[in-house]
């Protein structure tokens, strides 16, 4: 048997020669033409989609639109890549590009977030979580987190989730004026000595003070994770504190504000090398293994192309400037319902959410829901403080304003939207809890009314906006 060393080459980019222009743009076109003689059904229901988003109201606050270059590179073909590990250390070869598109993400993340370590393999936040916290607590360690009930996630110690069942989960609430209780947060930090607090939400309208749960933290000797997932957008917009700096590990989910593809994100700023929980690993280390082998396999490298695109369009001023429409809308919204009658939490708005109690219009929050979804207006219910009505149900409503912002709406919108849900709410009556009465003629009116301040202020990812008339006036 001979013996002969192999050199392995180095991979030839020939001077002068490029691949094929627009090789991946081909693809994503014949594929998606393809897509429609081969399988007409499937296609159907993506362009109804497409249709759908341009001619609906959304008020989703945990959604936004996605920059088109966003979701086309979610396509690319870089997706066949299979490689286990990190750029440089992958446990399979053929990663070259993808080495490249993963360190550019790290990068753009750790530029736009002012970080000084990111992951950007999280298949989304609540993967980000939990690799965050099986890392730094054992089963049965305690953690503080915000109450699923009073806005919190699922992943920051409810029952339904690991988060809960794994670690002896401990939460804090609102006050009565319906913001965070931090004479609680202390009081509870104190007597179960967490390892790890979390600060963050899924429905809370106001700024979140990390600095103040950072003192507290660092009183019990606590790591404090900020899970940004619904501010992220505003944080990277310099429009919210960044807990960058103050937290020991933030993560976020990409998809929501921040519009990126669905996936999760963890980073980390000062204390990036700061002592994991055996007072030797540093956290930036512990996180890389957090991810990968101990929660994740293979990384989706489309996925990661698309965050890194979404990282570039967020640095960009119109990012900043629809960043500050969102703030402003959310506050008009809040202010025009208020007027209208209607019961806001907290009174109003620091973001870009709106919470509503729908309870003085008779209805549930299921109901009101639904009633919106035929008008063609897209907003979710959920829990208020204090809510008697189980969570398939509710009290309350949830509204958003990242994509009214992002079809270019301003404040002085927000009245014509504001006079449509209260149409809508004051028009609808309840039969049960979760069955509702509406008229007709109401629902073809406000839906005419939707679809003209669609069709005025369309979405970056509509090809042929069209201008139909407006029937009741309510736009300006
Ligand atoms: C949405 C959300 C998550 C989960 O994000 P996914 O990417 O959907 O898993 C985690 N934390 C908070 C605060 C959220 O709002």
């Amino acid at each position: 048997m001979t013996h002969r060393t192999v050199t392995a080459p180095e991979p030839t980019v020939v001077p002068g020669e490029r691949p094929p222009t627009g090789a991946q743009a081909e693809l994503l076109r014949t594929g998606m033409d393809t897509l429609h003689h081969a399988d007409p059904e499937l296609a159907a229901l993506l362009d109804a989609e497409v249709e759908q988003q341009n001619s609906t109201l959304a008020m989703i606050a945990s959604a936004s639109t996605a920059d088109p270059t966003v979701l086309a590179v979610g396509g690319a073909a870089l997706s066949n890549v299979t490689a286990e590990g990190y750029p440089g250390a992958r446990y399979h070869p053929g990663a070259r590009q993808f080495d490249e598109v993963e360190r550019l993400a790290v990068e753009r993340a750790k530029q736009l977030f002012g970080a000084r370590y990111a992951n950007v393999q999280p298949h989304s936040c609540s993967s980000a979580n939990l690799a965050v916290l099986s890392s730094l607590l054992r089963p049965g360690d305690t953690l503080l987190g915000l109450d699923l009930d009073a806005g919190g996630h699922l992943t920051h110690g409810s029952r339904a989730s690991v988060s809960g069942r794994h670690y002896h989960a401990v939460s804090y609430g609102l006050d009565d004026r319906g913001l965070i209780d931090f004479a609680q947060v202390a009081e509870l930090a104190r007597e179960h000595r967490p390892r790890v607090l979390i600060a963050g939400a899924s429905a809370y309208p106001r700024t979140v003070d990390f600095a103040r749960f950072r003192e507290i933290a660092d009183r019990v000797g606590a790591y404090l994770l900020a899970d940004i997932s619904h501010i992220a957008g505003l944080v990277a917009a310099g429009l919210h504190p960044s807990p960058v700096d103050v937290a020991h590990l933030t993560t976020t989910s990409t998809y929501k504000q921040l519009g990126g593809p669905r996936g999760g994100l963890i980073l980390a700023g000062r204390d990036f090398d700061a002592p994991g929980p055996d007072g030797r690993t540093p956290l930036h280390r512990l996180m890389q293994r957090a991810v990968f082998p101990q929660s994740q396999g293979t990384p989706s490298p489309a996925s990661i192309a698309a965050k890194a695109r979404a990282f570039a369009v967020a640095a960009e001023p119109a990012f900043r400037e629809t960043a500050e429409l969102i703030v402003a809308d959310a506050r008009a919204l809040a202010a025009e319902l208020s007027a209208l009658g209607h019961r806001i939490l907290t009174g109003g708005t620091d973001n870009h959410m709106v919470l509503m109690d729908v309870t003085g219009t008779g209805l549930t929050g299921v109901t009101a829901e639904r009633a919106l979804e035929e008008c063609g207006i897209l907003a979710n219910r959920n829990r208020i403080p204090g809510d008697t009505r189980p969570p398939l149900v509710t009290s309350g409503l949830r509204l958003g304003t990242n994509i009214l912002a992002q079809r270019g709406m301003g404040p002085a919108q927000m009245r014509a939207c504001a006079q449509l849900l209260h149409l809508v709410l004051t028009g609808t009556h309840l039969v049960s809890d979760t069955t509702y009465r509406i008229d007709p003629a109401l629902v073809t009116t406000v839906r005419e009314e939707v679809r003209w301040l669609c069709a005025r202020n369309p979405l970056p990812i509509d090809t042929d906006a069209s201008t139909p008339v407006s029937l009741i006036g309510v736009g300006p």
